[in-house]
Order: C-alpha cells, then structure tokens, then sequence
C-alpha cells in the first residue's frame, strides 16, 4: 500500500499546500480520500488527471471535498467522450452538495459519480478493507482506517479527541492525523486536535509512525506543534508534504 499527499493543508489552502487530498494505492487501485480545495492541481502534478478509481470524503467541508465539484468537467467534458462513473463514499448528502455548488441550477451529477452513503462500520473499497467511525467534529465526519495485506493507515479527518480515533488508530502503521491548533491555548471545543492531543492518540492507540497533516499555517507553528506531538508520543513523528510518498 502507497499513500501519496496531494494535499495536506488544514481549513483552507495554505502558502505551499492546497487542502486535505490523499490518494492511496495498492494493486493497481488508487483510492482518492478526500478531495479538498485545489487538490486537483496537486492530482495532476503527482498522480495524472484520471488516476482516480474510488473517492471517499470524510466530511462534506470545503476544504475535503470541494475540488469533487471541479473534477465533475474533467470527467464529463473529456475531449475522447465522458470517463465512467466513479464510485464515491461520502456522508449522506453529499449528491445534492456536490450537484449544488457545480451549478446553479443544482444539475445531477450520477452520470460522473456513483455515491454509497457512508456509515459505521466495515467494508471493501477495491482491494482495501475500510473501516469508518464517527468521530468528534461539528458535522457528519468519519475517520478511517485502511487495511490491505496486514498493513493499516489510519486517518483522523477533522477531530477532536474522541475514542473512535483510538479505535481506528489502534495498532496502525500509519497514523495520519490532524493536528490543527495549538497547545496552550483556549482553542474552540469539539472541533479539532493540537500537536500534543496527536501525539497522545498516538501513544495510546500504540500507532507505528505519526504522520501529522492539516496544520494551519495562518493560525499556528509548525515547531511548536511538532514539539508537543513529540513531548506526548515517544515514536517517530514528521509534518507530511504534498508530493510525500510512504510506502506500508
Ligand atoms: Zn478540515
Ligand atoms: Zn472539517
């Protein structure tokens, strides 16, 4: 299993990063989780424009799903005629989302899309095993993990701390996970975690490696939250990049 970081920055797009798009491989299957604003453009230039097999969105924000909306004319609107529908795993809802801010009229999109409503629980995308679980975060929002010949990524999504997480996390070789705010400070509740609330997570879900993404660049530190994830988790620990591979 490969993951590939198209995009990684947190809430909006960053100075050097577009939002959170992470496209995850194995057997020739490439499995797009997530597709934030301007994760399109990173898509080309690390993947190739159709090197999608399945999308699954996390939560309907802007900043994991929106480019979902651009990509309806990459799809539709192909010189050499439409390619197929593609499969979409995504909190319920997310057609007429989609649908609504691709045009005015809100015209369908089932002819680009195929869409399974996503829920708790466990289930085949391609050759991965997909686990999903709510998990503590203002909308409908699933963090999950991803299986495939015994090895695990799991990603946080938009959390807070919450014990899903742990669940999804327990054992993973990969943890990929948001780290949003900073600690020390009265950050706004139920919404996101800080470096060091990564970093706990981590250690008590016994994860390999923490891999720490949607950092903020307007709101935080990089050091400083690098720091505090490493002052709470003893493995090791790296802010992820766009273009970054990890082979699992
Ligand atoms: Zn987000
Ligand atoms: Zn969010």
């Amino acid at each position: 299993m490969r993951l590939t970081v198209l995009g990684c920055a947190g809430s909006f797009p960053g100075p050097e990063s577009a939002c959170s798009a992470y496209l995850v491989e194995a057997e020739g299957f490439r499995l797009l989780i997530d597709f934030g604003s301007g994760s399109l453009s990173a898509l080309q230039r690390y993947a190739g424009i159709d090197a999608i097999d399945a999308i699954l969105i996390t939560h309907l924000h802007c900043d994991h799903m929106l480019d979902a909306c651009t990509y309806v004319v990459v799809r539709r609107y192909d010189p050499a005629g439409p390619l197929p529908p593609l499969p979409v795993y995504a909190p319920m809802g997310a057609a007429e989302r989609i649908s609504a801010a691709y045009s005015s009229d809100a015209e369908p999109v089932d002819d680009v899309y195929t869409f399974y409503g996503l829920q708790p629980g466990t289930f085949p995308i391609g050759p991965f095993t997909v686990t999903a679980d709510r998990v503590n975060h203002p909308i409908e929002t699933y963090g999950v993990r991803v299986e495939h010949n015994g090895s695990v990524l799991a990603y946080s999504s938009d959390t807070a701390p919450c014990d899903p997480l742990l669940r999804l996390a327990q054992g993973a070789d990969l943890f990929l996970c948001e780290a949003s705010y900073l600690d020390g400070r009265p950050n706004p509740p139920d919404l996101h975690l800080t470096g060091g609330e990564a970093g706990e997570a981590a250690t008590k879900a016994d994860v390999g490696r923490l891999l720490l993404t949607h950092l903020v660049p307007a709101w935080g530190s990089e050091a400083s939250t690098v720091e505090a994830a490493c002052a709470a988790y003893a493995g090791p620990v790296e802010v992820v990049r766009p273009g970054a591979r990890y082979d699992l």
